[in-house]
């Protein structure tokens, strides 16, 4: 497998930080530890486990509806 480098300094060291978006989500942004430079951005995981949730309940609400309860 092909080692992940930073595409600006070539470091091979990243580090997960918490990123401060206007709006309100807080995403983590997977950046190079050597010199900062973003390479990837995870989700908001308070927001992923709401969608998630509600998707969860809405599948149960219509399984209900189908078995006529
Ligand atoms: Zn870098």
């Amino acid at each position: 497998m092909a080692t992940s480098r930073c595409p600006k300094c070539e470091s091979g060291t990243f580090e997960a930080t918490p990123l401060s978006v206007r709006g309100g989500n807080k995403p983590t942004a997977i950046q190079c530890a050597n010199c900062g430079a973003i390479v990837g951005l995870l989700p908001d995981t308070g927001e992923v486990a709401k969608v998630i949730a509600s998707s969860i309940q809405k599948t149960i609400a219509d399984a209900l509806k189908k078995t006529g309860k």
